[in-house]
């Protein structure tokens, strides 16, 4: 093998005619159509003199062309950089300076926008929309649909992938051939995906979830993909008979729960729910179960190490945990000051090492030291603890961690509370600056469609249940909890909104 990210989940399916990609119209993209788009562009890049190793990144929407630029790279030894579709020209700014990508490809839309950053930094600007057209587009159609892959090694990088910056800014994760096929092959066997499975694919793609997971499984296994543009719940509905599997993130689940259409029927032909990127509350993963028959296959993974840990395809999926390691992936629970390793049951770090720990963020040694330990464990930032029978149960991350008066107090103990009082919907727990305490607990509510909310009764009940440092001083109402497109609870947004009520 001269490529082995390459030749694993691209270049097996080389002319072959079997479908990869259907689009909302009904196209198909056989996985012979997609190799030959992405060796052009492969070419493409030769011509833009792109060098194996240089960044490329990629600020395009959802379309077969954006997935074969990732082909395209590979091939072609150069570093994916995907970057999400709502970031402004200042956020694309700092990653293209961050990143010194050589190339920038972004919607003709925004090419006025983005022009003054390629200048400034000296990269090259190319657009593709869409629809695949583009001055990208125009410089691969003359070009030859075959390349000679570049040869690589599994210690190469494949792509850099940019944190989510729910904690704070967002770093660019160095991922290698390695930390990516050795993922794919995992959630391959786990989940048991093969070239008989059809999956429905409504996730972005330029964040590990949508383009990773999703993607080099489907790949790898040789599945269909049903390729939408957006999570559209007229188009899940109609399309799921047609799958097998999906991969989603707990909104997808609410949203469909809230659809009446959404019944067993129209789940009977599906084999696997997957959810993932931020925490399924238990009472979804239950009513989901008493709608369908399934039970949702919950898993935990991060930008800097793919999937980590997953409950089991076969075998009790545990809700409100995030099950076992994956294969080759060791995990421990660590005290945060001392780094020692805690009893079972324990709350600590969680602290992770395998093939799929990613090899430092780029240009920020320091970062990368105070995160990634020289025996290869990576400090993940969230807390948790593994039960006796070894399923790890996510409490919450430790910059999310209230420390009220000296004591800790982890949000979620007051979070599943708060859910199970009368017409909460959903609630988040902060801590806010507090004269006394340092910190104090600030619990923010969503009341369910129609409900009042008494907010006296709700914070005497779960007093009863709480020590008083934990009882929340203060309880406020919104709308909708703030959350990012992968459905994460932005908790800095509301410490901030919150900052000054007891100050
Ligand atoms: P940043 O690192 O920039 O602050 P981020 O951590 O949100 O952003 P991602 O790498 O996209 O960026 O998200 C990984 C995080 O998502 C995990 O560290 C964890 O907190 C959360 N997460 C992922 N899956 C789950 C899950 N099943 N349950 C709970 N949390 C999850
Ligand atoms: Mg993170």
């Amino acid at each position: 093998m001269t490529n082995p990210l390459y030749d694993t989940l691209f270049g097996q399916h080389q002319g072959k005619t079997t479908p990869f990609l259907e689009l909302g119209d009904g196209t198909v993209i056989t996985h012979k159509d997609y190799l030959q788009l992405a060796a052009q562009y492969a070419h493409v890049f030769k011509k833009l003199s792109v060098q194996p190793g240089d960044r490329v990144a990629v600020q395009i929407g959802k379309s077969p062309q954006a997935l074969a630029l990732y082909a395209a790279c590979v091939q072609a030894g150069i570093v994916f950089l995907p970057l999400n579709t709502a970031y402004t020209a200042d956020e694309i700014s700092y990653f293209i300076e961050n990143s010194g990508a050589r190339v920038i490809i972004c919607d003709g839309k925004r090419s006025g926008t983005l022009q003054p950053i390629a200048e400034a930094t000296g990269a090259i600007l190319e657009t593709m929309n869409n629809d695949g057209s583009g001055s990208f587009a125009l410089h691969a159609e003359a070009m030859p649909t075959v390349y000679a892959t570049t040869d690589r090694s599994e210690d190469d990088l494949a792509a850099f992938l940019y944190t989510s910056g729910t904690t704070g800014r967002s770093k660019g994760a160095m991922l290698t051939q390695r930390n990516l096929l050795s993922n794919s092959q995992a959630l391959t066997k786990e989940w048991s995906f093969t070239s008989d499975d059809v999956l429905l694919h409504a996730l972005p793609i330029f964040h590990t979830h949508g383009l990773f997971v999703a993607t080099n499984i489907s790949l790898l296994a040789g599945s269909k993909i049903i390729f939408m543009q957006k999570f559209d719940l007229d188009v899940i509905i109609e399309q799921m008979p047609n799958a097998t599997t999906m991969m989603g993130v707990p909104t997808f689940y609410t949203r469909l729960l809230e659809d009446e259409r959404f019944t067993k029927k129209v789940a009977a032909h599906m084999r696997l729910f997957v959810s993932g990127s931020a925490p399924l509350l238990a009472e979804t993963h239950a009513l989901f179960e008493e709608r369908t028959g399934h039970r949702i296959l919950e898993r935990y993974g991060m930008t800097e190490t793919n999937m980590n840990t997953s409950n089991p395809y076969t075998g009790e999926r545990r809700a409100g945990t995030v099950g076992f390691p994956l294969p080759g992936v060791e995990i421990k629970i660590t005290d945060s000051k001392t780094g020692a390793t805690l009893p079972q049951g324990v709350i600590g770090e969680i602290e992770v090492r395998g093939p799929n720990v990613f090899k430092g963020y780029w240009q920020m040694p320091e970062k990368t030291s105070e995160e990634l330990r020289e025996d290869g464990f990576f400090i993940t930032g969230d807390l948790g603890r593994i039960d006796e029978d070894g399923y790890l149960h996510i409490v919450g991350r430790n910059k999310d961690l209230i420390i009220s008066g000296g004591y800790n107090i982890y949000p979620k103990e007051i979070e599943l509370l708060l859910d199970d009082e009368e017409g909460v919907l959903e609630s988040a727990v902060v801590g806010v600056p507090h004269p006394d305490f340092g910190e104090t607990v600030v619990g923010v509510l969503v009341a369910e469609t129609g409900a009042d909310l008494d907010l006296d009764a709700i914070k005497n009940n779960v007093g009863i249940s709480l020590a008083r440092f934990k009882h929340p001083q203060k309880l406020v109402v919104l709308p909708e909890l703030p959350r990012n497109t992968m459905g994460k609870v932005q908790k800095k947004a509301l410490r901030e909104e919150y900052k000054d009520l007891f100050a």
